[in-house]
């Protein structure tokens, strides 16, 4: 039988009630023949208890611990899962992450999917089961120690288990309908996209739109897993949501797609420092190592052998940036007159893989912000986003503006 993944996040599993109406759902997909397997979270809220309980006991604590304790929410919501569906008739077993078995490497709470053997399960389904209800978030370690995902892991898990079993598509139900060209909250025109191609769902994603986990959506790519985003408190359809596929099933689309924007950034300046070879790789090696996500980065013209470097990161990552920058130029790695640390600007970006082909792009975007007054601080472009930093309290004009201009409330 066609087997069809089905992952529910917290909200959609918060308390019996909605328990109850997930397991509806999926009786309706087992109704079509489908064989299913549910992959759940823990009920909202839990994982971050769990997590602030770990803290509480222990600031340094032992990773392997941690897993085992945090990893815990999904397996009361998959056990209580495959009770409700048994109570409906429904064949239904819950397996969790070890006994699947989901192997993962053993860095633990970031642990990455190795392998998802499909026997046992595949063995259940022949023997007459219709839903494996599996926890999501976690696996075992190569040294048979419960480990997981990272936060928001358990869409990389439903998204890894589409793969393994080659499932016809990736259903993830969460508590919006869908992916929208920008933040309803804050551009009222807002669209939701019938589909978005992976390379544009990524970029969205890592941008902020946080509905799935950045890895879920690589992983998805990477296998060509169709992956549909919609919300568990409206009505069940087959065109619910929004479909992130490849480009290719995208018949037309707008050149650009969505406007992105990060709240949190921060732009540091390195005044006056040599311009010769490696002093780049003297800069952001110290950063790297330092764990600091750098994303922007512009080297200004030089001047007598002397130039400004400027790159963007997380405005809590700062502080750590600073010390990593002060330590290289104690140890006389770099050599600079001054660190400016402006920490009130946000990041803009437009997003389309229509980008490709069609040129233009980038000057409306920058007539759109000069037009509204707004300057722009740092630019930066790929082959299908281009990003700008700007001062933060534009930041919701500059996305309305934007939208506007694209005419992204429109469809193609
Ligand atoms: N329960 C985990 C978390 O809150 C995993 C997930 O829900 O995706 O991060
Ligand atoms: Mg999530």
């Amino acid at each position: 039988m066609p087997v069809l993944v089905m992952k529910f996040g917290g909200t959609s599993v918060a308390n019996i009630d909605r328990i109850r109406r997930a397991a509806k759902r999926v009786g309706v997909e087992v109704a079509k023949g489908y064989d299913v397997i549910v992959i759940v979270s823990a009920m909202s809220g839990k994982t971050n208890e769990l997590v602030n309980w770990v803290g509480e006991i222990s600031p340094l604590y032992d990773a392997r611990e941690y897993d085992a304790v945090v990893s815990s929410g999904e397996n009361v919501t998959a056990g209580l899962m495959a009770l409700t569906l048994q109570e409906m008739d429904v064949p239904a077993r819950s397996w969790q992450g070890w006994q699947v078995p989901l192997k993962t490497n053993s860095s633990h709470s970031s642990a990455r999917i190795e392998d998802i053997p499909p026997e046992n399960i595949t063995a259940k389904f022949t023997e007459g089961m219709r839903v494996a209800v599996v926890a999501g978030f976690q696996g075992i370690s190569p040294e048979g120690r419960i480990t997981t995902l990272g936060r928001g892991g358990s869409d990389t898990t439903a998204v890894a288990f589409a793969a393994a079993f080659n499932a016809e598509r990736c259903d993830i139900y969460t508590d919006v309908d869908g992916v929208y060209t920008t933040d309803p909250r804050i551009a009222s025109k807002a669209r939701k996209l019938d589909r978005i191609a992976f390379e544009e769902m990524l970029e969205l994603a890592s941008l902020g739109a946080k509905v799935l986990q950045t890895r879920s959506v690589e992983l998805a790519m990477r296998y060509n897993v169709k992956l549909r985003v919609l919300s568990s408190f409206e009505e069940q359809s087959d065109e619910a949501g929004t479909l992130v596929c490849a480009e290719e099933e995208i018949m037309e689309s707008n050149v650009v797609s969505g406007i992105a924007y990060s709240r949190d950034e921060a732009k540091m300046t390195l005044v006056s420092v040599a311009d010769r070879p490696g002093i780049a790789a003297a800069i952001f090696g110290p950063l790297s190592e330092a764990g600091i996500n750098v994303d922007m980065i512009v080297q200004n013209i030089s001047e007598e052998g002397r130039t400004d470097m400027t790159f963007s990161c997380p405005t809590d990552q700062v502080k750590r940036a600073e010390k990593a920058l002060l330590a290289a130029k104690d140890a006389g790695q770099i050599n600079y007159h001054d660190l400016i640390a402006d920490t009130d600007v946000a990041k803009v970006s437009a997003v389309g893989i229509g980008m490709r082909s069609q040129s233009g792009v980038a000057a409306k975007m920058f007539k759109t912000l000069s037009d509204e007054g707004v300057n722009i601080k740092v630019i930066a472009t790929s082959e299908i986003k281009i990003s700008v930093l700007i001062d933060r309290k534009y930041m919701e004009l500059a996305v309305q503006a934007l939208h506007d201009a694209f005419e992204l409330d429109k469809s193609a």
